[in-house]
């Protein structure tokens, strides 16, 4: 029989129960106690599930209370001096790093205030995980053994599994060195870090794990020649080693075969590859196995959420099976199903035909153990009738195709993506219509997301209370902001955003082309999830989706007020798109049904317009070549359409975070301000880069992922710092990203502070 397995399972829980404990924890609700019971309770569900599908091979240690990355320098000491010296316990030390922590002393406890660590996007995904960051410092052993922990609890439950970890290699090389070792690379602490890497081994082995799962995805990147050279420096000396498991080498996201002399060879028991991103490796990865080694075929898609094609996937596999042979062969999910919803069984509302051609994480448990009992000669002949339906009408649905969209996308030229006027001439009657301070303050764009404010929308949802009656409920809110903004004396204004769930979800479910669900949540880091909706067919846009709250807003006050979208781009990537048209064609396709939205905003009067891109980064193409440089190409041609159809005096703002950005792939966006997330970046040269950048730029002066209230010095010291290698003239103070996970307490604060600093620059200059 070829066996099937899964490479890791959603964490979260079926109905969100690790986020609303660990979020009650943080609150002081519950104790920890209560916190870890509920992660053992998630746990063992996940295994069962899995065994009970029929699943062979089975991950543990793919659970976390935050962020596996962070686990793992939890796990190995990787933690900056500053978090240890509170005396925390483990977990808290955990969420300290992860989210910050600004506690006042009590009777038994000091005060704590300590900034979170940098999170960034895993891969192209929109998952984060918070980046290991070292020092000369840093003395690796182990903390605990967690994978030992949750592979024993698998094991009491009579469930064998394969503990995961991220490999040396690809835990180094993701992170970064601290502050106080600028000039320090990770992959140098390579060897020092091995010894612990072997003991976390050792003793898995000695618990009875046969087999561990070393995620190395950094293989699907373009790797400086050390770090390629560094896989057979850790896998020999870790083959070495008395009384370790067998390894098999994971990859995913994309195609290894650049990197393919750099895991030739090694001494580990198999590989694993994502075919469904990379099919067209096969040939040469297949190539490199050796002796006994496997083949762990990843062909269940872990980062979309549609219903596998068995056809398709059978024949794959039956291909592998020829050349390496069928007890060699596993058939895999492609990733982690972290990236997917938990279950599609709990959708209770979506149209059934619709429904039939999605698979959750659940479904794809099946998927994996099919494929792998039809390609041993299992009868499974009724489950793949039922898929070849499933595929079928999906392909053939009037709900898939818009001639009218299609028409309207053949027609966009250059004279569609090019503003009036370049920005010195607009910048010249932007200045004279808004008549700015130096060092204009604003936010990007959403407010604290309140109780209160869920509340009433989970009432207008079920029909407790009526369009009219929520809409002033939304209105107050936006006043109490635009109020809260005047007074603190921000220059431009926002509406805060009390009407969006979600910043893609919101636009997502007024455009014509999407589907929803109504728990189909998915980590983005921490305890936020997101629930992303569903690109099925050609988008447009009926009608106008934000005029009315931001004209409302507008009317509140005398100041500008920003008029706030999200950009196709970040539409498209928040969103699980189709698999059955290119990327480009949906991206054109929203800016399309953007530019109406942003025309409409101007001319209703508001006439500063921020179209975020915070996922313009995240979607670049992982190596460097074609498809990069056409994805440039057309993730700035699509932002362009949406944005050029307006004025001069128009002022169109961008935003971006989550990653390093490069300057020059935001210049062909042409905005006239940008605004980036930028707090966290310690490194002088990178804000080198940007004292290039043509236009204007806010850069992020506060992390926003953290409740701690940084004090008016501290703004001054940091934009101080700043303005020694970056034009005054261009500089806006804004926080990193929005407020929406915040509460007014701190957002009050932090705000007042910012604008201080900002009174203060201007008093100087
Ligand atoms: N305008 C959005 C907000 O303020 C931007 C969020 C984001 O960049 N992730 O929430
Ligand atoms: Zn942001």
């Amino acid at each position: 029989m070829v066996e099937s397995s899964v490479l890791g399972f959603p964490r979260i829980g079926a109905f969100r129960e690790l986020k609303k404990n660990t979020e009650a924890y943080w609150a002081g609700k519950i104790g920890a106690d209560q916190l870890l019971a509920v992660g053992k309770e998630i746990r063992e569900k996940n295994w069962k599930l899995q065994k009970e599908a029929g699943v062979d091979i089975i991950p543990s240690n793919d659970f976390s209370y935050y962020d596996q990355v962070l686990d793992l320098s939890l796990l190995f000491n990787v933690i900056p001096d500053r978090y240890t010296k509170f005396d925390l316990p483990q977990l808290d030390v955990l969420f300290a790093m992860g989210r910050g922590l600004q506690r006042k002393a009590t009777e038994s406890t000091k005060a704590v205030d300590v900034t979170a660590l940098e999170m960034v996007k895993w891969f192209d995904s929109n998952y984060h995980y918070v980046r290991p960051t070292f020092s000369h410092s840093t003395e690796f052993k182990l903390n605990g053994q967690k994978p030992v922990d949750e592979y024993l609890e698998a094991k009491a439950l009579g469930i064998e599994t394969r503990p995961v970890l991220v490999g040396p290699v690809s835990y180094l090389y993701l992170g970064k060195p601290d502050k106080d070792s600028l000039d320090l690379k990770p992959i140098s602490l390579l060897e020092k870090i091995l010894p612990v890497y072997t003991e976390i081994l050792q003793k898995l082995a000695a618990a009875g794990a046969k087999e561990v799962q070393i995620d190395e995805p950094t293989l699907v990147l373009d790797l400086p020649e050390e770090v390629q050279s560094a896989f057979k420096t850790a896998y020999d000396i870790l083959a070495k080693a008395e009384g370790l498991p067998k390894l098999v080498l994971t990859t995913y996201f994309g195609d290894v075969t650049p990197n393919l002399a750099a895991i030739k060879n090694l001494p580990v028991s198999g590989f694993h590859f994502d075919f469904v991103r990379a099919p067209q490796q096969f040939d040469e990865v297949v190539s490199i196995l050796s002796g006994e080694q496997t083949l762990s075929v990843g062909i269940v898609d872990g980062r979309n959420i549609w219903k596998n094609d068995f056809s398709k996937s059978i024949a794959f596999v039956k291909k592998a099976i020829e050349k390496v042979g069928a007890e060699k062969v596993v058939v895999a999910t492609s990733s982690s199903l972290l990236h997917t919803p938990v279950d599609l069984e709990n959708e209770k509302k979506l149209d059934a035909e619709i429904k039939n051609w999605f698979s959750f994480a659940t479904q794809k448990l099946s998927e994996v153990v099919t494929i792998a009992k039809a390609v041993s000669g299992a009868d499974v002949s009724s489950a793949l009738e039922a898929n070849a339906a499933a595929v079928k009408s999906r392909k053939e649905s009037d709900l898939t195709n818009d001639a009218a969209v299609e028409a309207r996308l053949s027609k966009i030229d250059k004279s569609l993506s090019t503003r009036k006027s370049p920005f010195p001439e607009r910048l010249t009657v932007q200045k004279a219509k808004y008549n700015l301070p130096l060092f204009p303050t604003t936010t990007i764009g959403s407010f604290p997301q309140t109780k209160d404010i869920r509340i009433n929308r989970n009432k207008f949802a079920k029909g407790e209370i009526t369009a009219e009656q929520y809409e002033e409920f939304i209105n107050s809110e936006i006043e109490k902001v635009v109020r809260f903004q005047e007074e603190v004396g921000l220059d431009v204004l926002v509406h805060g955003e009390p009407e969006r769930n979600d910043m893609v979800q919101y636009f997502g479910e007024q455009l014509k082309g999407y589907a929803f669900t109504t728990n189909g949540w998915v980590q983005s880091y921490g305890s936020r999830y997101v629930r992303p909706p569903i690109i099925v067919g050609d988008v447009s846009r009926p009608k106008a989706m934000s005029v009315k709250e931001s004209v409302y807003a507008q009317s509140l006050t005398k100041k500008p007020l920003k008029g706030m979208l999200t950009g196709p781009v970040t539409c498209l990537r928040w969103s699980f798109p189709r698999d059955d048209v290119s990327q480009k064609v949906q991206s054109l396709q929203l800016s399309l049904a953007l530019r109406d939205e942003v025309n409409d905003l101007e001319a209703a009067g508001v006439t500063v317009i921020q179209v975020d891109e915070p996922a313009i980064r995240e979607g670049l193409p992982l190596r460097a070549g074609q498809e990069r440089s056409d994805y440039l190409e057309w993730a700035a041609e699509s932002f362009r359409v949406a944005t050029s159809g307006v004025r001069d005096d128009t002022q169109i703002h961008s935003h971006f975070c989550y990653s390093d950005l490069d300057p020059n792939h935001i210049k062909a966006l042409d905005a006239d301000v940008v605004s980036i997330e930028f707090s966290k970046k310690d490194d002088p040269k990178y804000i080198q880069e940007f004292s290039n950048y043509p236009n204007h730029i806010g850069l992020g002066l506060f992390d926003i992922h953290s409740p701690r209230i940084p004090s008016k010095e501290e703004f001054v010291a940091r934009i101080g710092e700043i303005l020694k290698v970056y034009p005054a003239d261009k500089f806006w103070v804004n926080p990193d990203c929005g407020l929406k996970t915040r509460g007014w307490e701190e957002t009050k604060a932090s705000l007042t502070n910012m604008v201080d600093a900002a009174k203060f620059y201007r008093e100087k200059y």
